[in-house]
């Protein structure tokens, strides 16, 4: 099955209506001037935060497990993606993954580490446990 059907089949099982692009982004004009970043690559971060939101609304209305990781798993390519276009490292170290839809994991903890490299994983996370 390809990509697309995939997702269209996840769209279709979901129970919830999408709401794709609903959300908007304010990116940070400061950190555009801090880091000189061309026009070009702050539509392409643009561009990329509403697809990440998209993926992010389909977590929203899925509950299966390895759906969920599957959308995780594009949302983690966006993040690194954009690092690269915001001019970091790319570093999964730097990715508030505690912070997607349904991740059970403790916030708290996993902020109050972050960067570090530990990580708090609640066992029965669907993102991130067993
Ligand atoms: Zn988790």
């Amino acid at each position: 099955m390809n990509q697309e059907n995939h997702l269209m089949n996840m769209i279709l099982r979901s129970s919830k209506p999408n709401i794709f692009g609903t959300k908007i982004t304010t990116i940070n004009t400061r950190l555009v001037a801090n880091q000189n970043i061309s026009t070009d690559d702050v539509t392409k971060i643009n561009n990329l935060h509403k697809l990440r939101n998209c993926y992010l609304s389909l977590m929203e209305v899925n509950d299966d497990k390895d759906d969920l990781r599957y959308l995780s798993g594009i949302i983690t390519q966006i993040d690194f993606k954009l690092q690269t276009l915001w001019k970091f490292k790319e570093d999964s170290l730097y990715h508030r993954f505690w912070e997607l839809p349904k991740c059970e994991c403790p916030k708290m903890d996993n902020r109050d580490v972050y960067g570090t490299g530990h990580r708090y994983i609640n066992p029965n996370c669907k993102l991130h446990g067993d």
